[in-house]
């Protein structure tokens, strides 16, 4: 299969006060032409600053890559300039995120928003980019085309203005879609609908997807193969089936059990106990071990490695020292 995206020891960091924390930690993973992947975890692993640091978004913080590599086609992404990433983004990488409100504009007409990247990367002329927009529209299922381009986000519902940012984001069909917990903020149907549109939409124009979820329901409905995080590590990589059928790293399993499953009986449901822990403050040796009901005594002392299995699953904890092919980080 062709690797469209491949993030390989991929470390970011900020500064305060003169003082570094380094966020994501060797981060490695890739994603094929046309799958769709899931980026999951909970909150603070950092599977947002994962895709920010992808699309090398880090203006007004003092976010920057201190490490590792960033190969979209054969082009290395971390080198690139700003004024050449911005070149990419939109037009090869796209994104949307999880509230449209933070990325339209209140105060501009939809049209002037959405017609701005095709006019930008594409090239097109005033009318020539007005129909290629109404176009758009239509693709993402967003009826009065014509009449929507004059009205402001605030005039839409919600699911409304994700279609927008949907059409936003694919009007320059980009080889690599990031969306960032793009149904969240919505209620449950119109988060069938949103989605039900990514895959059609992916599937038709054989699109990338990268998919950051906490929600693994949206992940078993969408994603291809699975990448789980913790603590700005990549800890479990899988094909969505074999993650769910056999999930190995206790994170996972822990994730998964937390899911409520029709017919569940259970008062309560199997959560993490714990929290995520706080990056500038790391625990020694195994990151999950405070919270991990299978902790030995090396995961307090030693971090795990990055074992591979068949059919290219790859896990970092030491329960399965034994039991690894070969140890690839
Ligand atoms: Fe748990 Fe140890 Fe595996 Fe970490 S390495 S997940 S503490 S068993
Ligand atoms: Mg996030």
């Amino acid at each position: 299969m062709e690797k469209l995206l491949h993030v390989e020891m991929l470390e970011t960091e900020f500064t305060k006060d003169k003082q570094k924390t380094k966020i994501l930690h060797g981060v490695t993973f890739h994603i094929n032409k046309g799958e769709v992947l899931g980026l999951v975890g909970e909150s603070g692993s950092g599977k947002s600053l994962t895709s920010l640091s992808i699309m090398k978004l880090f203006k007004g913080t003092s976010g920057e890559i201190s490490r590792g590599n960033i190969q979209f086609h054969n082009q290395e992404l971390t080198t690139k300039s700003e004024s050449e990433m911005r070149k990419i983004r939109g037009k090869q990488i796209a994104m949307i995120f999880q509230e449209p409100m933070t990325s339209l504009n209140p105060v501009m007409k939809i049209g002037e928003q959405l017609l701005e990247p095709i006019r930008i990367h594409l090239g097109f002329k005033e009318k020539q980019a007005k129909e290629h927009a109404i176009s758009i529209l239509k693709k993402v299922g967003i009826p009065r085309a014509e009449e929507i381009l004059n009205e402001f986000p605030h005039q839409l519902s919600g699911g409304m203005r994700q279609r927008i940012m949907i059409a936003m984001a694919i009007s320059c069909n980009p080889e690599l879609l990031i969306a960032d917990e793009p149904t969240t903020a919505l209620d449950v149907t119109i988060q069938a609908q949103i989605l039900d549109l990514l895959k059609q939409l992916q599937q038709k124009e054989n699109m990338s997807v990268l998919l950051i979820t906490h929600d693994l329901g949206v992940v078993a409905e969408m994603c291809d193969r699975v990448v789980v995080m913790y603590a700005g590590r990549v800890v479990e990589e899988a094909d969505v089936y074999d993650l769910f059928e056999s999930p190995k790293h206790p994170y996972t399993k822990g994730l998964i059990g937390s899911v409520p499953k029709i017919g569940q009986k259970k008062d309560k449901l199997d959560s993490i106990k714990g929290n995520v822990p706080d990056p500038s403050n790391l625990p020694k040796g195994c990151k999950f071990a405070p919270r991990c009901n299978d902790a030995m005594g090396i995961c307090f002392e030693e971090e795990p490695p990055t074992m591979t299995f068949e059919n290219d699953r790859k896990c970092s904890c030491w329960l399965y020292k034994e039991e690894r092919g070969d140890i690839c980080v």
